[in-house]
């Protein structure tokens, strides 16, 4: 919990591998809400650790989207494209515990004999490696069980070793493991509070070890449903749902006020996306948000909006 005298950091943390969709903005106000709330800092960090999957494209296209909204941060945007050595030196550090190893497995390994119901078996720890061929780098687990509460979902807690298995820290293709980066990029931030998706909770677990082993404090977690597209699969890039900077701002960011259990008056379509913004703060409350895993995305919102404003 916080202390009196300490301000509220949040994130907002996208990875610039598309546009920002309806699912990744509700993310975004939400956070966005949550922080401005709590009279404290809205931080946003682009997660473009992963050089193969994300374009300097999209890393313009969000930011030009964040300003559509109106969705100001504060403070410089941090990216994790310049945070290679820190990464690296906190891996030298798990290094010196003794808890990495070198692991050689290939895709068709992985998939074919030593990955049973998405739990590696440990293969390398146990077999000598072979020179001169790429490796990634791998945790040994203990026996461990990781207990949180979330601000959202109450308390959970899971087995580690058991459920998730000896997990990458560095790829073979050399980039740092998303765990990693993000542990120590909000810690780098003094981020207070994590809100985030739904579908980012299993990953805390391992993030929370891993700040046990770094010795770095875990700051407080929400995890807010995520929001589903008509299949009944997530909203995401995957599912190809749209660019909301091609979509009307005020009627859409209404509309996600609505997804996240506030009930915008229709007075607010009149307003100015930082004005709906303000509104929204005043009527925020994480309370507000049932710790559920999913909520179906509502399309007819927006074109309720639409046709409304137009009366
Ligand atoms: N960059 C991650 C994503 O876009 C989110 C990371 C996080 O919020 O911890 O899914």
């Amino acid at each position: 919990m916080l202390s009196k005298d300490s301000t509220y950091r949040g994130r907002f943390a996208p990875s610039p591998t598309g546009p920002l969709h309806f699912g990744s903005l509700y993310t975004a106000v939400a956070s966005y809400l949550q922080a401005k709330a709590n009279d404290g800092k809205w931080l946003l960090r682009i997660d473009d650790l992963d050089s193969f999957r994300c374009k300097a494209e999209y890393t313009n296209k969000i930011l030009h989207t964040l300003e559509q909204y109106q969705l100001e941060w504060d403070e410089s945007v941090f990216y994790q494209r310049s945070r290679y050595d820190a990464y690296q030196q906190a891996l030298n550090t798990l290094e010196q515990q003794n808890i990495l190893y070198p692991c050689q497995c290939s895709r068709k390994d992985l998939s074919e004999r030593h990955v049973r119901n998405g739990i590696y078996d440990g293969y390398c720890l146990n077999h000598p490696i072979i020179p001169n061929k790429a490796y990634s780098v791998r945790l040994k687990l203990p026996q461990t069980n990781i207990s949180f509460t979330d601000a959202v979902q109450g308390t959970t807690q899971q087995r580690l070793q058991a459920q998730v298995g000896d997990f990458i820290m560095f790829r073979k293709d050399e980039i740092h493991a998303y765990h990693l980066a993000v542990v120590l990029d909000d810690h780098e931030q003094n981020i207070t509070q994590v809100l985030r998706g739904y579908d980012l909770l299993h990953s805390t677990y391992r993030q929370i070890f891993l700040q046990q082993l770094l010795n770095i404090p875990t700051p407080d977690y929400a995890h807010i449903p995520v929001v589903n597209g008509p299949g009944g699969a997530k909203l995401s890039k995957q599912t190809f749902a749209e660019d909301v900077s091609l979509s009307p701002v005020r009627q859409t960011l209404i509309s996600v006020l609505t997804h996240l259990s506030l009930k915008p008056p229709k007075e607010l379509l009149t307003y100015r996306p930082h004005e709906i913004l303000k509104w929204a703060v005043r009527h925020w409350s994480l309370k507000n948000i049932s710790p559920e895993t999913a909520i179906p995305f509502n399309h007819s919102l927006i074109g309720l909006y639409v046709i409304t404003l137009f009366q």
